[in-house]
């Protein structure tokens, strides 16, 4: 209860507050967090061969499970963030935490907030800070109770605002961002489906781009589901052509300047997304100086 009244006090500091205030906020997930900033067990340094990516990456090494991730996600919507951030997440032992599952929890739970949030995620619109903060830092509080160390946060920040928040209480090693042709984008979020009991992540949408004016072509291939969840399938309420467009609007007015802000701090990396899941892990993976030795195994079996 004393953690709910904490939260609750500064998600109404924050509405009122501008940036120079933010410390009451930082402080705040500071005391919930278990990420203080002496945490990470990176080393970051040069690494003359990786001079255009995050330092960082020049000390990833490839056993890496159980290492003290602190990454971040950036794309537009459908560039598929969940997808890669899950998957990293396995493969380093490091939970997986995406802002937009915590509003989705929070809308399916029925509580105080669920008709607010409602209104705000159908049209496309951000939630305010307060909220946001306040139902990633329950979620920071529960992982701590349950022994996490790390995280790849997906869908946070998306302000300005939220990022100064996040640096003045921890240091994020690394930000990846996530890019897909523009063409693409919309189609994906359309044919996105979700089972509704396991809660995977399926896409219908089959996207071939003919090779143009010098610029090559991009196929990826549906996502089918197992025969399992195909009839449990349903399509997130704000997945309609309306409202996608109104999230890639509001990427490019209030997402698109955190890119500058971990740009201009040496902890972005650049990662064009060359087609579907079979071509761009493994160049994700590269890019990260990472390996996945059972994608590799199951690969060659
Ligand atoms: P996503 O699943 O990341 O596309 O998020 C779904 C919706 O949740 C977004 O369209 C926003 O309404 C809300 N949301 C998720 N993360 C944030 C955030 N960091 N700040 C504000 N709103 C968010």
């Amino acid at each position: 209860m004393a953690v709910v009244n904490r939260c609750s006090r500064a998600a109404t500091a924050a509405t009122t507050a501008n940036a120079t205030t933010a410390p009451t906020f930082a402080y705040l997930i500071r005391s919930l967090s278990p990420f203080s900033s002496s945490s990470s067990t990176f080393d970051p340094q040069n690494d003359l061969n990786n001079r255009n990516k995050p330092a960082v990456l020049g000390t990833l090494k490839r056993e890496s499970k159980g290492r003290n991730v602190q990454w971040v996600f950036l794309g537009c919507p459908g560039v598929g963030k969940g997808t890669y951030a899950s998957r990293l997440s396995n493969l380093l032992g490091v939970p997986h935490i995406s802002t937009g599952d915590l509003v989705r929890d929070e809308l399916a739970s029925s509580g105080p907030l669920s008709s607010q949030l409602k209104e705000i995620v159908t049209q496309g619109k951000l939630v305010s800070d307060e909220i946001i903060i306040d139902l990633l830092s329950k979620r920071l509080e529960a992982g701590e109770a349950k022994g996490e160390s790390g995280f790849i946060l997906d869908g946070f920040p998306r302000t300005v605002r939220q990022a100064e928040i996040l640096e003045g209480v921890t240091d994020i090693d690394l930000v990846i961002n996530l890019k897909l042709r523009e063409e693409a984008l919309l189609a994906k979020c359309l044919g996105r489906r979700i089972c509704s009991e396991c809660g995977g992540n399926y896409n219908v949408a089959c996207i071939d781009i003919k090779a143009e004016n010098g610029r090559p072509g991009m196929y990826m291939a549906p996502l089918p589901p197992p025969p399992q969840c195909a009839s449990k399938l349903i399509t997130r309420p704000d997945d309609t052509e309306e409202v996608v467009k109104q999230r890639l609007r509001i990427y490019q007015a209030m997402t698109r300047p955190v890119e500058d802000f971990y740009r201009s701090r040496g902890k972005l990396l650049e990662f064009d997304l060359p087609g579907g899941i079979p071509e761009s892990w493994p160049k994700l993976l590269c890019a990260l100086n990472l390996e996945d030795r059972e994608d590799k195994q199951s690969a060659a079996a």
